[in-house]
């Protein structure tokens, strides 16, 4: 590399209180039941990431922030959007537990990190009225085929529907 370049190895991650973006999260029944009394707690000290680039959702495995694409926040179909985030909050609580978040031994569609949170996501989903045609709808991504999205939905207990093309633009990172 030429000399007169230089490169900071240690960069600061712009992060955000998340409470202070998101709110009524912990009047939530769903995300009162993934913390427990220590919902407010939690979402108090949750830290958001807005990242400028054409993802989705995820948690860091670093220090299990939410990183959230600004482009999808502002496009992204809204109750999607909200699905996510219920989705996100269990895969923070995982991490507040150790768990591991991308264990690379299951599938996407069978690892049980993924099968939880998308349990409590379609539980809520299920809860606002989304009937299996939409709830199959939200489970796609472009990253899992057609028969994956049969898996995922039997997992879930949510009627196999083939989804013809997304509406929106939508869906999270690999979390
Ligand atoms: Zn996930």
């Amino acid at each position: 590399m030429p000399s007169q370049v230089k490169i900071p190895r240690k960069v600061e991650v712009v992060t955000h209180c998340f409470a202070d973006f998101f709110k009524g999260f912990e009047k939530v029944g769903a995300v009162q039941r993934i913390f427990g009394d220590k919902t407010e707690q939690v979402l108090r000290t949750l830290r958001v990431e807005f990242a400028g680039i054409r993802g989705y959702m995820g948690v860091s495995e670093t220090d299990g922030h939410i990183i959230i694409g600004a482009h999808y926040l502002e496009n992204g179909d809204i109750v999607d959007l909200y699905l996510d985030i219920i989705h996100e909050l269990v895969h923070v609580k995982q991490f507040m537990e150790g768990k591991q978040l991308f264990d690379m031994d299951y599938s996407y569609v069978e690892r049980p990190t993924e099968v939880e949170a998308y349990k409590v996501a379609v539980e809520e989903a299920r809860r606002l009225g989304l009937d299996d045609e939409r709830i199959c709808q939200y489970l796609k991504t472009e990253w899992i085929n057609d028969s994956e999205l049969n898996r995922l939905a039997k997992a879930l207990g949510v009627k196999y529907v083939p989804v013809r093309e997304k509406k929106k633009e939508r869906r999270r990172m690999a979390s």
